[in-house]
């Protein structure tokens, strides 16, 4: 006898076939949402394709990227979720995407689908990036994360043992470019990494010579936050020391120095590059209305028009916020009320019933500043210092899929609290 719920490997053959491309923010909350719904009369099967088989959360990257929090911790097995038996998983890299055939391309094979879902996220815009021989990190990955925080220890590795004064500085000078929330999030966090662990492991090098930069093309930080939070956000960068240069950019990266502003020359050997998003490759191919960061542009119930039972969620999806009329930008938020709404009006296709719309509102800003600082606005309600630190991290671990990856992260963070950040440079 089968279950009332439907079990995706019990499902005969006529069964509509439901795919979901990516395993983010938009894909997993999509399943959350649709799995414990669907029942056995909708005679639906999901198949979830993404190219980790793991949930990763990615507002907590910086924190993995500065030893706070093991990697392991911020990534949840997508296999491991609520309801696993209603759901395949496929490991695979989409390859393209044909809406005209209904057929997706993976390195898996090829398949098939009556509703689709595109929730493949976006990629760091690097159009900005003019490269004379020079690499840069970016964080969008764990593998990101993990190798930055070893390039970090690295660096005071070989610091400790140069001779020559201007390659030491070179090698003690970290910028960031980009003042969104990646960028002031990370520069905080490496600024804490550095001063609060680093110095001290490495004490014979002389703390003045360290230099960090945060660059932005802007006139302000966080364009997006409240004047007031944005203000007190660049008091505290200044106040830590981080040499905040604002309508400026980094206009050459060499193998040991940065041209910035086509003007100053600044020695350095690592330059983390976060500004912006772009589309997916596989998004970008599609042959559908786009906006200018190439997500598609959407209808109230977040389908792709012309192509029915074809939806877009999170960074792939263009919205606008219905006050304000803007392009609202792209977020974990975002991705999780999306696939929401997506989840219903899926279940409402297969039912024939009424969709719902897809009414972008946030009423939170919340900004980590490092480890005991932060900025938060519910509403018109502001708070500055520790308990908007507080407020983000107890949100954010609660935020974390699993009572596990909570259990982890809160522990992290409070041994971290105790003992120090992690400074094993693990190859
Ligand atoms: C470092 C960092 C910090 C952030 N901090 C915040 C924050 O504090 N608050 C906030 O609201 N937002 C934050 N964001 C933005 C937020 O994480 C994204 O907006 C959100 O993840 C978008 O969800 P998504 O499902 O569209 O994409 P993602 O969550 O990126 O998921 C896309 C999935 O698709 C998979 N995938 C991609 N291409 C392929 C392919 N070709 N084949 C198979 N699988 C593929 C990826 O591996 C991933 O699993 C942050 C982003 C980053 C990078």
């Amino acid at each position: 006898m089968l279950p009332e719920t439907a079990a995706h490997s019990q499902q005969p053959s006529s069964a509509r076939k439901i795919l979901i491309l990516g395993g983010g923010f938009g894909g997993t909350y999509l399943l959350r949402h649709l799995l414990p719904s669907l029942n056995r009369k909708d005679n639906a099967e999901i198949t979830i394709v993404s190219d980790e088989n793991y949930f990763l959360f990615l507002p907590l990257l910086h924190e993995v990227a500065t030893g706070a929090i093991e990697p392991r911790h911020v990534a949840c097995p997508i296999r491991s979720l609520p309801f696993s038996d209603r759901f395949k998983f496929i490991r695979a890299v989409v390859d393209s995407v044909s809406l005209s055939d209904r057929r997706v391309s993976t390195t898996a094979g090829t398949l098939d689908y009556d509703y689709l879902v595109l929730a493949l996220g976006s990629v760091t815009d690097m159009s900005g990036l003019t490269s004379n021989g020079g690499s840069v990190f970016t964080l969008k990955t764990l593998h990101d994360a993990r190798y930055l925080k070893n390039h970090i220890i690295s660096v005071f590795e070989q610091a400790s043992v140069e001779k020559d004064a201007e390659r030491r500085q070179g090698l003690l000078t970290f910028i960031v470019t980009g003042g969104g929330y990646i960028g002031v999030q990370l520069v905080v966090a490496i600024r804490d990494f550095v001063f609060q662990d680093l110095r001290n492991l490495y004490r014979h090098i002389d703390p003045a010579i360290i230099k960090i930069m945060l660059i932005e093309t802007d006139r302000k930080i966080i364009p997006r936050l409240h004047t007031k939070l944005g203000a007190y956000a660049m008091r505290q960068l200044q106040l830590m020391g981080i040499d905040v240069r604002l309508k400026s950019r980094v206009t050459m990266v060499h193998e040991d120095h940065v041209e910035i502003n086509n003007t100053q020359i600044v020695p350095t050997n690592t330059v983390i590059w976060t500004p912006g998003v772009a589309a997916n490759p596989v998004i970008a191919r599609l042959d559908v209305k786009k906006d200018s960061l190439g997500r598609i542009l959407v209808s109230d119930h977040l389908g792709v028009a012309g192509f029915p039972g074809v939806y877009a969620i999170g960074d792939c999806a263009h919205c606008e916020d219905p006050k304000t009329g803007q392009p609202m930008p792209p977020s974990a938020h975002a991705g999780v009320r999306q696939a929401k709404v997506a989840a219903h009006n899926i279940l409402a296709d297969l039912r024939g019933k009424d969709k719902r719309p897809y009414i972008y509102s946030n009423p939170f800003e919340v900004v980590s500043l490092g480890s005991s600082r932060g900025v938060f606005s519910f509403h018109r309600f502001r708070l500055y210092g520790f308990w908007a630190r507080f407020i983000w991290m107890a949100g954010y671990s609660l935020l974390s899929t699993k009572a596990y990856n909570r259990i982890r992260i809160v522990t992290d963070w409070l041994l971290s609290m105790v003992f120090g950040r992690d400074t094993i440079l693990l190859k």
